[in-house]
């Protein structure tokens, strides 16, 4: 007798998006070839049910959590494998020798300890240069340095130059980043991997010859002001469960911790089985969206840990056990992170482990 609450992930909406993600570029002959992205457990929808229902269409995989890339070769996936973080211990590199896992390199002395591994192979890399994310990354007066240890050394393969945009998803765009990605990298002749989600939506001239597409696989959208379903994406998580009672409460009756909802009129309030702990926002605040029996509503008061509240009061056809949706199928995840201030990638990140997962 299982709680009712339930993640259900629609494998097809899953490949349709990574295709799309693919799309060729109009006029181009060559489409860029794209890792999947499935980092953190595939941002929540799990590692190795993403990766095959992948698994006949994905180029290559992007993850960063070095076991996780040892999980996939152990499951038998045979594409490339994109670390990208890179390594973090000298003794991940036998581990990316055996197991072929290209780490992104993005500090010399990592290029120095790839030599001193003395591993049977030479090992492709991913040079990451930092064009303004100002995270990881080689900048222009470091690259000198690069090149010299490259010439010097046989212990590394084919090189890939690879950069992350720090606000495609904004006002500000990728054209400085692109200005100063085509300085830093001027005479590599290396294959280039550049677009995350939000630029191969917006800017597909940042393609080349590898994509990255990430939370566009799972049906969110990199933007505040686009939906996803207005580029073709489809939802793959929903959240789904059932409401487990009603309360029929007076006026300035209030509801859930804190009382923080008071109601101003008599009202009917659904209360559903699905809380913090299984990863819905604490701090998604009264009026958050919600879908019962099929409409539209919203939350009220408190995020509890294993319960929230809903107004039921023009919902006179929905009642105890009605399906409730969270976010998916019927109401895009990236509203309701809009409405609890933050974005559907923590959404999806943030399912907890306790609720059972079903592939649709
Ligand atoms: C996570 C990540 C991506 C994917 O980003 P999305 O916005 O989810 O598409 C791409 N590249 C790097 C380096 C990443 O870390």
């Amino acid at each position: 007798m299982p709680r009712p609450i339930q993640a259900r992930i629609d494998l097809a909406a899953l490949r349709h998006n990574y295709l799309l993600a693919k799309k060729p570029l109009t006029g181009q002959r060559e489409q860029a070839r794209a890792w999947a992205v499935v980092k953190a457990d595939a941002y929540g929808h799990g590692l190795l049910r993403t990766a095959s229902a992948l698994a006949d269409i994905a180029d290559g995989f992007a993850l960063l959590e070095p076991e996780a890339a040892v999980a996939l070769r152990d499951a038998g996936f045979r594409q490339p494998i994109l670390l990208l973080e890179g390594f973090f211990e000298p003794e991940d590199l036998a581990v990316c020798a055996e197991y072929s896992l290209i780490p992104a390199i993005h500090r010399i002395e990592q290029l120095q300890l790839i030599r001193a591994a003395a591993l049977p192979v030479r090992l492709p890399i991913y040079l990451k240069l930092n064009t303004g994310m100002n995270r990881l990354g080689f900048t222009l007066d470091q690259l000198p340095a690069v090149k010299a240890e490259l010439a010097s050394s046989s212990a590394i393969g084919p090189v890939t130059l690879m950069t992350h945009f720090a606000e495609a998803d904004g006002e500000r765009g990728i054209a400085w980043q692109m200005e100063r990605f085509s300085r830093i990298g001027q005479g590599w002749n290396c294959p280039v991997s550049m677009a995350n989600s939000a630029a191969i939506l917006r800017y597909p001239q940042t393609a080349h010859d590898w994509v990255r597409p990430g939370i566009m696989l799972y049906g969110g959208s990199p933007f505040a002001d686009a939906s996803a379903a207005s580029f073709g994406l489809r939802p793959v998580m929903t959240l789904r469960s059932r409401i487990l009672a009603v309360q029929t409460i007076a006026a300035g009756e209030r509801v859930g911790y804190g009382g923080t909802f008071v109601a101003e009129q008599p009202t009917r309030v659904g209360i559903v089985a699905c809380g913090y702990a299984d990863g819905y926002p604490r701090h998604a605040p009264s009026g958050t969206p919600i879908l019962v029996a099929g409409q539209r509503t919203t939350t009220l008061g408190r995020v509890s840990m294993d319960m929230l509240a809903c107004d039921l009061s023009r919902l006179p056809e929905a009642g105890v056990d009605s399906t409730v949706v969270l976010w998916g199928e019927g109401l895009p995840a990236d509203e309701v992170a809009a409405a609890a201030e933050t974005i559907s990638y923590e959404l999806f990140c943030a399912l907890a482990r306790r609720v059972p997962v079903l592939e649709v």
